[in-house]
């Protein structure tokens, strides 16, 4: 059985938004579960009704297998770390991490215990003494998260805690609470906008569009094998290229360029005769020049970005505009003309009126 189930949860705001749609989702027993999605697609309101702070309009939430929408936060054993992780200022790391379970009356030796253990997982024993204006952003952080993770409970939620974060502290705090979550094994689940943070921290992944679950599944499953368009571009950098056409004697046109359709619908080529499909390619799936099992494409180069470790490289194909990313040593010229080819199996084609991937 799972541990944490939300059966088609829905949040309707008292002014009558409904926020959240049939929300369905079976967590087992420490999983890293991350709900991602752009501003406002309903990420926090479904993460305050697992916490309790919200009401939930319809449907159900379980807590190994029992009914747990009449409970309050306290009830639920349920931790929390907010984007904005007020710390108490006039007192120690140590003080801050420590309260919760004070506030418990907890005996002071079982509390020193359990501070000095948290601090250790957290790297904070050097810094049980200072007052949270002595730490930096990252630190703060991690006594927010230490002051979350002393309770004992058995599931940890946290909305985009990374938020205040400069670029660099996100990258180490990413890793870091992937390593507490190694260490502590807590069930856990983590909302943010960042696609990079999903991909990177996530068992699996949740990705939500205006209050609707578009899908849920491991980093490689949406990358590899997205259900629609939408999943298809929120996961990836640049995202995926898509070409916009209307399928004519079998074939797609991309640019200039007609391209085969059998090789990928096989005996289903019939039945989009006439329709616009939308022709699908991720910059990184491609390789320059000709070769085979792949559809080759003409294109011009209108500008290279140098990475480092690659080059994107944009590319106009009879007003069509792409992404390609190249080995930086094979960088093109600006204004030049290039062939690229693109595997079969890399190519995704896609609904033009539902969105959806056609398999
Ligand atoms: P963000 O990444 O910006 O935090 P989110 O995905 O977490 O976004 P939510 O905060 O869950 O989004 O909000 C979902 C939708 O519900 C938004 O359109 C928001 O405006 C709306 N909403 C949030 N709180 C209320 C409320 N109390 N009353 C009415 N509508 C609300």
């Amino acid at each position: 059985m799972a541990y944490l189930t939300l059966k088609n949860i829905n949040k309707i705001y008292p002014n009558g938004f409904h926020a959240v749609h049939d929300f369905n989702l079976d967590m087992e027993k420490g999983e890293f579960i991350v709900f991602v999605g752009p501003s406002g697609c309903g990420k926090s309101t479904t993460l305050r009704m697992i916490a309790g702070l919200e009401d939930i309009s319809n449907g159900e939430f379980l807590i190994d297998g029992k009914r747990a929408n009449e409970q309050g936060p306290r009830e639920r054993g349920i931790a929390m770390v907010f984007q904005s992780y007020a710390l108490y200022p006039q007192m120690t790391v140590y003080d801050n991490i420590a309260f919760g379970l004070e506030l418990q009356g907890a005996d002071e030796d079982y509390i020193d215990e359990k501070v000095r253990n948290t601090a250790r997982i957290l790297g904070l024993t050097d810094y049980l003494d200072r007052l949270p204006r002595a730490l930096s952003g990252g630190q703060r952080q991690r006594v927010a998260i230490g002051r979350a993770l002393i309770r004992k409970v058995g599931v940890f939620l946290m909305d985009e805690p990374l938020s205040n974060l400069d670029a660099k502290q996100r990258v180490t705090m990413r890793s870091e609470i992937t390593q507490i979550h190694r260490e502590t094994g807590a069930t856990t689940i983590y909302v943010t906008h960042d696609q990079t943070e999903a991909m990177t921290m996530a068992d699996r992944i949740v990705v939500m569009k205006e209050g609707y679950v578009q899908q849920v599944g491991t980093p490689r499953e949406l990358y590899f094998n997205p259900v629609n368009m939408f999943v298809a571009g929120f996961i990836g950098e640049p995202p995926m290229n898509f070409v916009r056409s209307k399928v004519q004697g079998g074939k797609i046109t991309v640019g200039k360029t007609a391209l085969d359709l059998s090789y990928k619908l096989g005996s289903k080529l019939a039945q989009y005769e006439g329709k616009e499909l939308v022709f699908g390619f991720r910059p990184e799936a491609i390789r320059l020049g000709e070769h085979d099992n792949a559809y080759v494409l003409p294109a011009t180069v209108e500008l290279t970005e140098m990475l480092g470790d690659n080059t994107n490289v944009y590319i106009e194909m009879e007003g069509e505009h792409s992404i390609l990313k190249v080995d930086p040593h094979d960088t093109p010229d600006v204004d030049s003309k290039i062939t690229f080819s693109i595997p079969y199996e890399s190519v995704y084609l896609f609904d033009g009126e539902t969105e959806q991937v056609i398999d």
